[in-house]
C-alpha cells in the first residue's frame, strides 16, 4: 500500500492519505480529499511513502486534479523555507502561494465539483479533411463562389488563417474570422468545415525589444551588476538615487534573460505602483508582459498561475509580494523594486513572509540572480552590500538634465511666533507654491495622515472621542462628517455637545489630508486640487483616475498620504512640501529614523525629475534633527552609518534577529496572566533575550486586548535552533487548558 503525506490550506502539519491502487500520484500534485469539517479540500502531494501511520481509519485520495503537478520541486522547497523560517505551516503557505480558484473545496463533492475551475473555451474551425485535396477545394470554391458568395469569402479566410493557402488544414480561433456565425454555421452544416471547442490559450506575444540607451553612468554600473552576478554572486544592491534610471538597469537585465529563455520575476511593493511599471514595461517589452497582483479578478489569477505552470520558459512577471510563489520553472533573475519597501511583509496572517527575503532565498537555493533595487535601501541590504556578502552597484546621479532637488527646512515653530502660518502651512511653502502655480507647474503635498483631524477634543475639559473597542482616538471625516477608528473601521456621529462635560462642543485638533486640501483650495481658490488616500481611492479605478488627472495635468496640486511617496513618474511637478515631519521622526519603532528618511526622501523624490529644477519643503518643529539635515543633504550614507552605530549599541537589526510574540484577549487578566507565564517560561530558554511583556501602542483592538513580547537573537548564534525551541514552547504553552483560548502570534523579522 502507498500512502501520500498532503498539505491542506490550514495551520496544520501535512496530514497522510492512502493512495487507491493505480492511482498516479507524485509530488507537486493537487489532489482531491476529505478531511476534517469543510470536508472536501484540495491537497498538495508533499511525499509518497509506504509507512502506514498509526492511526486507525486511513482515509483514500478522491482523486487528482489537472493533468500536471501545480508545483515544481523548486516551489516545494520555497514553500518548507517559509514554513520554516517565518514559523508557519506549509499549509498556510499554501493559503497565499496559490490562487484561490485554484484550490477548490465544499462540504459535498457535488459543491467541491462546482467550485472547480472550469477554463475558458473557444471555438476553433478547420476545413474539413476532404478539402486538403487541391482539387475538391477549388471544385467547390468554384460553386459557392457563384451561389454563395459569403460561405464562399468564409471559406477562403478559413483557409488562409488557418496557415496560408487553400488545402491547409489548420486551426483558426472563431474570434479572429470575419464571417458571420449564421455564415459559418451554414458551412458547417454541410460538412466543409469542422469546429471544435478548446481551451482557449493565451498567446504571449513575440516580442522585439526596444531597450533604452544607457548612459555611461548607467552602463557602468549594469557591467559591475553583470561581472558580480557572473562571478556567482547571488544577490546584489543596486543603489540609485530617485530618477537615476534603474528601471533602465532593470530592462537590460531583464531582457538578457529573456534572450535565453529563461524566466525573470519583477517584484514592486504596491499595486498602486505595478500599473505606471507594467505600462512602461509593456512599452519595452509588449504581450511580454504578465501582471500578477491582488487586484486582478480571481479567475485573471487562476488562468496566469495555470498558464506559466506550463510554460516553458522566457516569461517575464511583474508582480506584487505573492507573486514569488509562481511556478516559474526556468526563473533566473528576480528584481526587487523599492526593496526598502516595508509592504513587502505579510503582517497578517500567517505566512508573515517577506517576499525580497524570499527572492534572496530562493537565488540562494535555486542558482538564480537577485537585483534589490533602492534608492534608500534598507540598512539590512546596505550592511549586507558593504560587508561584501552581497554584490552593488551605485547610481548616484539623476537621469539628463534633472537635477536633485534643493531641500528647504522650514521652522514651524518660528513661523507661527512670526504670525507666518496660515492653517497648517508655513509661508515659506504657500509663496513657493503660488510661485510653482504661476508657472504652470505642479505641486504635491504629503501628509502622513487620512481624514479631516486625527482627533476631535473638549477645549473646556480634555474630552476626547476614542473608539469603544480598539484604544485609540477617532479620526474626524468631514465629507462624511462621521468619527472613524482606523484600526477596526467603527464609525459614529460627532456628539453636538461634550458628552464629558456638556458645556462646550467638540473641535477637531490636528490635520490629515481631508483638512490640507480643504485649506489649499481655499488658499488658492483658482487651483485645481486632487486627493489621494485610502478613503478617496476607494477602486482601482478611482486611483488610476486621480493618477492620470495628474499625469495629464489637468489638476495642479496633489495631496497624499503614503500613496504619492512612491515611485511616480510625473513630469510636471516641481514642489514638494511634506506638512509634518514630526510624526514621522517621533515614532516609537526602532526603524523609525531608518523609515522617517526613506519616505521623505521619497516624497522628494517626486519633485523635478525632468530639466526644470526642484524644490521640497519639509515643515518640522525641529529643524535641527539629525534625519531632516541628512535628508536636506541628500546623504544616505551620514544616516546609514548614525543608524547602525545606534543598533550596534542597542542590539537591533541587522545586528540581531527579532521575533515579535504577541498575545491576544478580550479578558485583560487572562492577558497578563497568560503573558507573564510564557515570558518567563521563554526566559528560562532564552535569558536575557527575551524582552518584555509589553504594551504596545495601541493595546486593544476590536475588543481584544495585546500584550507582547520580543525575542532577539544575535546575528552569531543559530537562529533554526531558536525557532525549533520556541516553537516548542509555544506549542506546549498552547496546549495547556488554561491558555488555550489565548490567540498567540509569532512574527519572524516584524517590520
Ligand atoms: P529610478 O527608477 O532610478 O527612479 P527611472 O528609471 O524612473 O529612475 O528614470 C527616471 C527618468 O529618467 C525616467 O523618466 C526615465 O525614462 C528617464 N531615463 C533614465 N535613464 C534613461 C535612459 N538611459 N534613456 C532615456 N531615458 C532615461
Ligand atoms: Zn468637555
Ligand atoms: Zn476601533
Amino acid at each position: 500500500m502507498r500512502y501520500a503525506d498532503i498539505v491542506l490550506p490550514l495551520a496544520q502539519p501535512a496530514y497522510t492519505f492512502a493512495v487507491p491502487e493505480g492511482m498516479a500520484v507524485e509530488p507537486g500534485r493537487a489532489v482531491a480529499v476529505q478531511f476534517g469539517p469543510r470536508k472536501f479540500y484540495t491537497g498538495i502531494v508533499w511525499r509518497v511513502h509506504d509507512r502506514r501511520p498509526d492511526f486507525k481509519r486511513i482515509k483514500s485520495i478522491e482523486r487528482t486534479l489537472y493533468d500536471a503537478p501545480l508545483l515544481t520541486e523548486r516551489q516545494m522547497r520555497l514553500w518548507e523555507w517559509v514554513a520554516s523560517y517565518y514559523m508557519c505551516t506549509t499549509g498556510e503557505v499554501m493559503r497565499v502561494a496559490l490562487p484561490s480558484l485554484v484550490k477548490p473545496s465544499g462540504t459535498t463533492e457535488e459543491e467541491f465539483a462546482a467550485d472547480e475551475f472550469r477554463p475558458r473555451t473557444e471555438r476553433y474551425l478547420s476545413l474539413a479533411p476532404e478539402l486538403c485535396d487541391e482539387e475538391r477545394f477549388d471544385e467547390l470554391c468554384e460553386r459557392l463562389e457563384r451561389r454563395a458568395p459569403k460561405q464562399y469569402a468564409a471559406l477562403l479566410e478559413i483557409a488562409a488563417a488557418g496557415g496560408g493557402g487553400r488545402g491547409a488544414a489548420g486551426e483558426v480561433a472563431r474570434r479572429l474570422l470575419a464571417a458571420d456565425a449564421a455564415v459559418l454555421h451554414a458551412l458547417e452544416g454541410k460538412g466543409f468545415i469542422r469546429s471544435v471547442a478548446r481551451e482557449r490559450t493565451v498567446e504571449r506575444g513575440a516580442a522585439t525589444f526596444r531597450l533604452p540607451e544607457l548612459t555611461s553612468a548607467q552602463r557602468e554600473a549594469l557591467a559591475a551588476l553583470e561581472a558580480q552576478f557572473a562571478e556567482g554572486r547571488s544577490t546584489a544592491l543596486l543603489h540609485g538615487v530617485t530618477g537615476s534610471g534603474k528601471t533602465e538597469i532593470y530592462i537590460h537585465l531583464i531582457a538578457g534573460v529573456l534572450a535565453r529563455g529563461g524566466d525573470v520575476l519583477l517584484l514592486v511593493p504596491e499595486i498602486a505602483l505595478t500599473a505606471q511599471l507594467i505600462e512602461r514595461m509593456e512599452r519595452i517589452f509588449g504581450s511580454r508582459v504578465t501582471a500578477y497582483h491582488s487586484k486582478l479578478a480571481p479567475r485573471r489569477r487562476t488562468e496566469t498561475y495555470l498558464r506559466l505552470n506550463r510554460s516553458e520558459g522566457g516569461e517575464f512577471v511583474v508582480g506584487a509580494r505573492s507573486a514569488i510563489f509562481l511556478p516559474l520553472k526556468r526563473l533566473q533573475l528576480i528584481v526587487v523594486d523599492e526593496e526598502h519597501d516595508a509592504s513587502y511583509k505579510q503582517n497578517d496572517p500567517a505566512p508573515r513572509y517577506n517576499a525580497r527575503d524570499c527572492a534572496v532565498m530562493a537565488a540562494r537555493l535555486f542558482g538564480g540572480r537577485t537585483l534589490l533595487g533602492s534608492a534608500t535601501p534598507s540598512l539590512e541590504t546596505w550592511l549586507n552590500a558593504r560587508s561584501g556578502k552581497y554584490g552593488s552597484a551605485t547610481l548616484a546621479e539623476r537621469y539628463g538634465d534633472a537635477r536633485p532637488p534643493e531641500v528647504l527646512v522650514s521652522d514651524t515653530i518660528r513661523a507661527a511666533r512670526r504670525g507666518e502660518r496660515q492653517g497648517h502651512f508655513n509661508k515659506l511653502l504657500l509663496d513657493r507654491l503660488e510661485e510653482t502655480l504661476a508657472r504652470g507647474e505642479q505641486a504635491m503635498l504629503f501628509q502622513n495622515r487620512r481624514g479631516f483631524a486625527p482627533y476631535v477634543s473638549c477645549t473646556e475639559c480634555g474630552w476626547t472621542a476614542r473608539c469603544p473597542d480598539c484604544n485609540v482616538t477617532l479620526t474626524y471625516h468631514k465629507a462624511s462628517q462621521r468619527l472613524v477608528c482606523h484600526y477596526c473601521g467603527h464609525t459614529e456621529a460627532v456628539p453636538a455637545k461634550c458628552p464629558s462635560c456638556a458645556v462646550t462642543e467638540v473641535v477637531p485638533m490636528g490635520f490629515g489630508t481631508e483638512k490640507v486640501a480643504e485649506q489649499i483650495a481655499g488658499l488658492f481658490p483658482e487651483a485645481r486640487v486632487a486627493r489621494l488616500d485610502r478613503d478617496s481611492a476607494t477602486s482601482e479605478r478611482a486611483f488610476g483616475a486621480v493618477v492620470a488627472d495628474f499625469a495629464a495635468r489637468r489638476t495642479d496640486i496633489l495631496v497624499g498620504t503614503q500613496m504619492i511617496t512612491k515611485g511616480f513618474d510625473f513630469g510636471g511637478v516641481t514642489l514638494v512640501g511634506l506638512l509634518n515631519a514630526d510624526n514621522l521622526l517621533n515614532n516609537p519603532d526602532f526603524r523609525a529614523a531608518e523609515r522617517a528618511f526613506q519616505l521623505m526622501t521619497q516624497v522628494a523624490g517626486r519633485a523635478g525629475r525632468r530639466a526644470e529644477p526642484g524644490t521640497v519643503v519639509i515643515q518640522t518643529s525641529e529643524p535641527g534633527h539629525p534625519v531632516i539635515r541628512q535628508v536636506a543633504a541628500g546623504d544616505y550614507e551620514a544616516m546609514a552609518r548614525a543608524q547602525l552605530e545606534e543598533r550596534r549599541t542597542f542590539f537591533y537589526p541587522p545586528y540581531a534577529r527579532l521575533v515579535q510574540l504577541t498575545l491576544r484577549h478580550r479578558d485583560p487578566m487572562l492577558l497578563r496572566e497568560g503573558i507573564v507565564e510564557l515570558a518567563a517560561r521563554l526566559r528560562a530558554r532564552f535569558g536575557r533575550r527575551v524582552l518584555g511583556p509589553m504594551t504596545p501602542p495601541v493595546d486593544r483592538i476590536r475588543g481584544e486586548w495585546i500584550a507582547g513580547l520580543l525575542l532577539k537573537i544575535e546575528s552569531g548564534a543559530s537562529a533554526a535552533r531558536a525557532r525549533e525551541l520556541l516553537g516548542g514552547e509555544l506549542r506546549r504553552f498552547g496546549a495547556e487548558a488554561r491558555f488555550k483560548s489565548l490567540t498567540v502570534v509569532c512574527d519572524v523579522d516584524p517590520q
